[in-house]
């Protein structure tokens, strides 16, 4: 494997912003792993994991070394009872293990279609939609802890899932590379029909006549009527995640905007930030190729030459506003480098 100096990230962002990295290690198989992180080690070089670019908005170029994990694979484990178990390598584009699995009659990733970037980044923020999320088909987890660059087993528990959460973009962030995820699907078809505009997509049909490729294709169509087109518009989907806020709070609030989407969960009550930053005036808001996505206000876009200071300035502006008017703090769901 070559090492490359000084490589420009702008085609491995989907935000499609400048910036450069000091050194490039294109991850093929697992022992350009080790190579790279001695590279790393020997150089004294901060490390930064790459999958599909598809959350990450770089502001400044990176120092270190870049490991862009490109290793791909899916290995079929065997089954028991209902569930099937799949092995994925970290660099598989999450899409094609959705083709796959469809192809092969295995179930429970749907609801997840058109989610950009690869398998080994899933876990990172615990990817979800329309219902769904890696939790509810993940089995386990292999990586390589960056320091002893030994390998360790993450089961479901270890992994410590919440809402775009877990231990590897909390407390273990920049710690491991995860080589591998291994799935549990089901070989039989439950469609999860409950999320609203799923609900009113299928209106009036019975659930027992709704086929995987029908719900498939269902969620590519309602992402394509909100979500800018990964390859026309530079993003990173949501910029913010939805917050969650006490009973107390959500009762005050409501007492001014009775109109709040909100939704019950176990941490309290979690609020829509699309309503709340609507509701301060974001909604299709552009200064030069900076934006705010029309159709759905979570999402900061790229019209064309925005760099990613010009973005975070503009989502500084937006979670000051939402503080100023519901003194209620945003948080990024995209990794700012
Ligand atoms: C148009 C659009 C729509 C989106 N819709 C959704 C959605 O519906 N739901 C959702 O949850 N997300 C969504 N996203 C966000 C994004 O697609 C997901 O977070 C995805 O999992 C990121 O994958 P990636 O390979 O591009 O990761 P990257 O952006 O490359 O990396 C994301 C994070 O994971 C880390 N990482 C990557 N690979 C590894 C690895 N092998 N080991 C350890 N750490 C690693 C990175 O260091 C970084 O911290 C959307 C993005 C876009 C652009």
């Amino acid at each position: 494997m070559m090492i490359q100096k000084n490589i420009s990230l702008k085609p491995f962002n989907t935000f499609q912003v400048e910036a450069n990295a000091a050194f490039f290690a294109d991850i093929r198989q697992q022992s350009d792993i080790a190579e790279a992180l001695e590279f790393a080690h020997d150089n004294s070089l901060p490390i930064l994991i790459l999958g599909g670019g598809s959350n990450f908005l770089f502001t400044k170029n990176f120092p270190g070394i870049v490991l862009h994990i490109n290793t791909k694979g899916i290995e079929y484990l065997g089954e028991e009872n209902e569930k099937v178990y799949l092995k994925v390598q970290a660099g598989t584009v999450w899409e094609d293990l959705l083709d796959y699995a469809m192809k092969e009659g295995f179930y429970g990733l749907e609801n997840l279609t058109l989610i950009p970037g690869k398998v080994g980044s899933a876990p990172v923020q615990n990817i979800g939609a329309y219902g769904i999320e890696l939790k509810d088909v993940f089995h386990s987890l292999e990586a390589i802890d960056l320091n002893s660059g030994l390998n360790q087993t993450f089961t479901l528990a270890e992994c410590q899932f919440g809402y775009r959460q877990s231990i590897f973009k909390s407390s273990h962030k920049g710690h491991y590379l995860i080589t591998s995820v291994t799935f549990a699907l089901s070989k039989n078809f439950h469609p999860h029909l409950d999320y609203t505009d799923v609900k009113e997509y299928f209106e009036g049909q019975l659930p027992i006549a709704i086929s995987p490729q029908a719900l498939r294709e269902a969620i590519r169509q309602i992402r394509l009527k909100k979500l800018p087109e990964v390859e026309k518009i530079g993003s990173a989907g949501s910029f913010f995640k939805n917050p969650v806020i006490s009973e107390d709070t959500f009762q005050s609030l409501l007492t001014d905007f009775p109109h709040l989407t909100s939704f019950k969960v176990p941490e309290g009550i979690k609020i829509s930030a699309a309503w709340l930053i609507s509701h301060c005036g974001w909604k299709g808001y552009r200064q030069g190729d900076a934006g705010v996505w029309p159709q759905q206000p979570l999402v900061l876009v790229n019209y064309g030459k925005a760099s990613g200071e010009e973005i975070l300035r503009l989502a500084n502006k937006i979670i000051q506003s939402v503080e100023d008017r519901f003194h209620i703090h945003l948080e990024s769901e995209v990794n700012i480098i």
